[in-house]
């Protein structure tokens, strides 16, 4: 059933990664399976056999030539680094190739206890490995860069966190699990050698461009088309009011996808102060503060690139923070074409920027829902249907005179309202996982072992640009008493 796999990570040298072979669950089932993905993958699903699927996703029955690999990786958690972390309950697999001819890291997490587990079991809760299933789906589904999950197997054994809860095991795609804290983890040691082979993998995995640079110009370029992708990547983040909750920078992907889902959550009244995350007591990782927290973890990447960039460590500090300093400009770039596709807008005019920041002004204001206050936009572009959009909101007033000015812009666009309705529907979401749908669906789930909440988010949030038939459920906020304001970790 597994499509041919290569070992590129598990053929680097021994001291860069562990090779371990998951440890056998009691009785693995699967609970889904991402078909459409696996076809991308070339895994033959002509003979496909449930029972099987369970034993291979589990990790129970691998085939012998498989070489499954923990990946040693540091990473600064909170603010504070720990120069050891790893993959301490996860182990790739192995690289398949997809339809598009690129390399995909096939990786089980929860497998079992590794070199790199420090104090833990080695597992994964139902809990987290559901919501890491919805929620890196609808990303994809949304058009953001994301790992993917393909299978899902819960493992017949309890484990124990808060309170004893089904195992579970998630098999995750990903253009690579290279991270921040990878680099950080041999930069801390001195080992030049091994960052040399990191940068090597990242040019080959992600950025084949740069391999026509030599090799001393290639630590300072792959800095800044990381930094590229990380403003690229956090600007649509804010576009669809995603808040990753632990943007530790062993959970910074170089590759620009988002990886890692802990205690994430969509926002659904409009703050920029919103933190779900039981642990982040500060609001250090709060949704206004991704995008400077992405540039604190690029920072981290530079220094660690540091000790590549050449003899003059001057000039290299130079470059690189003359890079990193890119950022801000990237990141706005990014931000206001995200802003402008919301608002129907094609062309761009001086003004844009504030008209977006004005329009999340008034949603603070209103108190207003942040995803469907840019769908119902579309209700908006003319007054007859407007009710719909100033529904939402509390108080009308601040909505009312950005609509205006908002339309007033609309005008210098030679377009009609019909076109602009299109466009604004097509990119602005009606279905999100909205958080306490999740925390429906996992506990229906973890507590009853009733999947059919799971599978009907996880079909709805397939199609977050279509209004889901008769069901309205998944489109409407939490009604009070329904808010789910705090998500664990759950590790
Ligand atoms: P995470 O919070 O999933 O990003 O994990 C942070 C670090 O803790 C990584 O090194 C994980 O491998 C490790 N870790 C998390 N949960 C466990 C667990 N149950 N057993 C062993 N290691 C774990
Ligand atoms: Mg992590």
């Amino acid at each position: 059933m597994l499509p041919p796999l290569s070992h590129r990570y598990a053929d680097l040298p021994e001291h860069m990664r562990a090779e371990v072979r998951p440890t056998p669950v009691a009785k693995p089932r699967l609970v889904v399976f991402n078909q459409p993905l696996a076809e991308e993958l070339g895994f033959d699903l002509a003979h496909f056999d449930e029972t099987r699927a369970a034993e291979l996703f589990s990790g129970n029955v691998l085939p012998e030539e498989l070489k499954p690999t923990a990946a040693a990786y540091a990473g600064h958690q909170f603010g504070n680094f720990v120069p050891q972390l790893g993959d301490g309950r996860a182990v790739l697999l192995g690289e398949a190739r997809n339809c598009a001819g690129q390399l995909r890291d096939l990786q089980l997490k929860g497998s079992g206890r590794t070199p790199f587990s420090r104090g833990g079991d080695g597992r994964a809760p139902l809990g987290p490995v559901l919501r890491e299933y919805l929620v890196s789906e609808a990303m994809h589904a949304l058009g953001v860069p994301t790992t993917r999950a393909l299978a899902a197997v819960t493992t017949g054994e309890r484990i124990y966190r808060r309170m004893p809860e089904p195992g579970a095991v998630l098999t995750r795609v990903a253009s690579s699990h290279l991270r921040v804290g990878t680099f950080q983890y041999f930069a801390a040691r001195g080992d030049e050698a091994a960052l040399r082979l990191l940068v090597d993998e990242a040019v080959a995995r992600h950025y084949p461009g740069l391999a026509e640079l030599t090799s001393d110009a290639q630590p300072l370029a792959l800095l800044e088309v990381v930094v590229e992708r990380q403003a690229a990547l956090i600007a649509k983040w804010m576009s669809v009011g995603f808040i990753h909750g632990v943007m530790n920078t062993d959970n910074c992907a170089i590759g620009g996808e988002t990886i890692d889902y802990g205690p994430c959550a969509f926002m659904d009244r409009y703050d920029p102060q919103t933190v779900f995350s039981s642990i982040d007591e500060r609001g250090r990782y709060a949704y206004a503060n991704q995008p400077s927290m992405a540039q604190w973890n690029l920072t981290r990447f530079a220094e660690a690139l540091l000790p590549l960039m050449g003899y003059d460590s001057k000039k290299a500090i130079a470059d690189a923070t003359k890079v990193l300093e890119t950022f801000d400009e990237r990141y706005q770039h990014h931000w206001l074409n995200e802003m402008r596709r919301k608002l129907g807008l094609m062309e761009a005019r001086d003004g844009d920027a504030q008209l977006a920041a004005a329009l999340l002004d008034v949603m603070y204001q209103g108190r207003a829902d942040f995803t469907l206050t840019f769908r119902h936009l579309a209700d908006a572009v003319t007054t007859d249907q407007q009710h719909v959009l100033l529904a939402l909101f509390e108080e009308t007033h601040g909505i009312e005179t950005w609509l205006t000015r908002w339309r007033e812009r609309l005008a210098a666009e030679q377009v009609t309202p019909a076109q602009i309705v299109t466009r604004l529907r097509a990119v602005n979401p009606v279905v999100i996982p909205r958080n306490h749908r999740v925390e429906q669906a996992i506990e229906a789930a973890a507590e009853r072992d009733d999947f059919s909440p799971f599978e009907a988010l996880l079909a709805a949030i397939m199609n977050p640009f279509d209004e889901p038939a008769g069901e309205l459920s998944y489109t409407r906020p939490p009604q009070e008493g329904e808010q789910v304001l705090r998500t664990f970790c759950g590790t």
